[in-house]
């Protein structure tokens, strides 16, 4: 090991430990290729240890007599840590994921809006009185479910770690992250701020390492009461049957191939900025990426010509030199661009721009052009499956009921764009796709912390976000009193 590197340590039991078997997992920086650091390679003895330490806080006299607006008050205090903390923790995210460093301290401001918009909630989770008869008082309590488990992807990782840390915390609950092997060092920098929060300190336990490793030995653990997972698809299928086997809730998240339907009637500039910024969005390793491009037959080429007009004036380069489109974040997932686009090209695919890496000078990192592909089978691989690079497939349509198929075609439902400035046509398409938001003439409003997320079909189960996402991390008790 390089001795003039800091190694990082992973929080267990409010201290800062290795992996017991003292193995690490190099950290590398995708704009330098460089090892920056390592993170512990977690064990399964190093789950169980995390585990324990948060089933016995959850079931403290501490913990279970906090008030809930004191829980309120300690979230708000990371929130405003946090936003103290902005450039630092932004520059973290940038070195580890690569994304642009405008969007890292964007990211690290949704973060502290989980923070604090949980914060508010923690003293309002209410229940209901039921009328039953004369002589019964009937009421509901919502309760914390205990230990909830996060794998956190490493897409966002500092964001999405926030959602549900929050909420968890917010509920009463008490939690154990592992964050993504390629992705954890935001993670542990937003451990060392709750770290130094008396109230909070000991709610919250890290163990980084392997998804086969540690994630497996988390999901499987039988002192965990809840599971909440974003990430592929075949990983969320191990999750819930993890999940499944001891009967615990499961919040599954999985990505989508989302896509933007734009009529003739819409404003098509506006629309043409949105969905280039929708695809390559953090070089569109994005589950929400607005990938398929769904456009009337009568303004196809017109929106094509805008797109690629903007697509190809974008920035490319370094994230912390704030490019708009930074590195892929690691191999593994820029051979995975690299194979889907030529698979597609051999199927036939016509390039309309991009369609291969870019090279970039004095950046040894792994570039991919903004892509732009037509004249594709709406069966196949590249149209179905999420690509996670900054990739968009085009279809043309003729009739209403043909976006809606087209739209509605693909095993995911996550998010849906319109475009049209037909008010009845606008909410009927709205009813007719299956997926968890639509957007009409915008998408992704504002980072959307406060909108339920989550997907129809295989992009997953329950909601994050938003006051429902508090339904996952409580369980409802019905009191009967009887009043004599
Ligand atoms: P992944 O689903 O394997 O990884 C996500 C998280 O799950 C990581 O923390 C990982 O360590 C953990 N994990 C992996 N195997 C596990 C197991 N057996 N038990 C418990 N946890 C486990 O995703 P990936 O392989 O890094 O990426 C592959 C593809 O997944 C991407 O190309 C993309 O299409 C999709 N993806 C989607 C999202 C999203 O936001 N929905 C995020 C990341 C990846």
């Amino acid at each position: 090991m390089d001795s003039t590197k800091t190694w990082e340590k992973m929080y267990i039991n409010g201290n800062w430990l290795n992996a017991s078997n003292k193995e690490m997992i190099n950290v590398v920086n995708p704009e330098s290729q460089e090892v920056m650091t390592a993170i512990p390679r977690g064990q399964k003895q190093d789950v169980a240890h995390a585990v324990t330490a948060a089933k016995k806080v959850f079931e403290s006299e501490s913990w279970q007599s906090l008030k809930p607006s004191q829980r309120g008050r300690a979230l708000n205090e990371i929130a405003a840590k946090l936003r103290e903390n902005k450039s630092e923790l932004a520059k973290i995210e940038t070195s580890d994921t690569g994304k642009p460093l405008a969007q890292s301290e964007s990211d690290v401001e949704n973060s502290a809006r989980y923070f604090e918009y949980y914060a508010g909630m923690a003293d309002k989770m209410f229940g209901e009185t039921i009328p039953v008869e004369p002589g019964i008082l009937d009421y509901t309590i919502r309760e914390p479910i205990g230990v909830s488990a996060q794998i956190i992807p490493w897409n966002y990782p500092l964001q999405i770690a926030s959602r549900s840390i929050a909420a968890a915390i917010a509920t009463g609950n008490t939690v154990v992250v592992k964050p993504a092997e390629d992705a954890s060092l935001s993670i542990l920098a937003l451990g060392r701020l709750i770290a130094e929060n008396e109230t909070l300190k000991s709610a919250l336990q890290i163990v980084t390492g392997y998804g086969h490793e540690a994630g497996d030995a988390l999901i499987n653990h039988p002192d965990i009461d809840h599971i909440t997972f974003t990430g592929s698809y075949n990983t969320g299928v191990k999750v819930m049957m993890a999940a499944a086997k001891q009967i615990v809730p499961v919040t599954l998240e999985l990505g989508g191939k989302s896509p933007h339907i734009v009529f003739e009637d819409s404003d098509l500039d506006e629309a043409a900025q949105v969905i280039v910024r929708s695809f390559i969005q953090n070089a569109g390793q994005t589950c929400s990426a607005g990938s398929r491009l769904i456009v009337h037959h009568t303004v196809k080429e017109q929106l094509l010509t805008k797109l690629v007009k903007l697509t190809e004036s974008i920035s490319i380069g370094p994230g912390s030199d704030n490019n708009d489109l930074g590195p892929i974040i690691s191999k593994k997932q820029f051979d995975r661009i690299q194979a889907m686009v030529e698979q597609a090209k051999l199927e036939g695919a016509h390039v309309i721009t991009g369609g291969r890496p870019a090279e970039i000078i004095h950046s040894r990192g792994l570039y991919y052009l903004p892509t732009i592909l037509n004249r594709i089978s709406p069966k196949s691989e590249i149209a179905q499956e999420e690509v996670f690079g900054p990739v968009l497939t085009v279809f043309d349509f003729e009739t209403e009921s043909e976006a809606v198929d087209l739209a509605n075609g693909t095993d995911y439902g996550l998010v849906t764009g319109i475009w049209t400035n037909d008010i009845s046509r606008a909410h009927r398409v709205s009813n007719k796709v299956k997926s968890g938001q639509v957007f009409i003439n915008n998408y992704g409003a504002a980072g959307g912390v406060e909108m339920p997320f989550g997907g129809y079909k295989k992009s997953g189960i329950g909601r994050e976000k938003g006051v429902e996402a508090l339904q996952n991390y409580t369980q409802l008790k019905n009191i009967a009193v009887k009043v004599t």
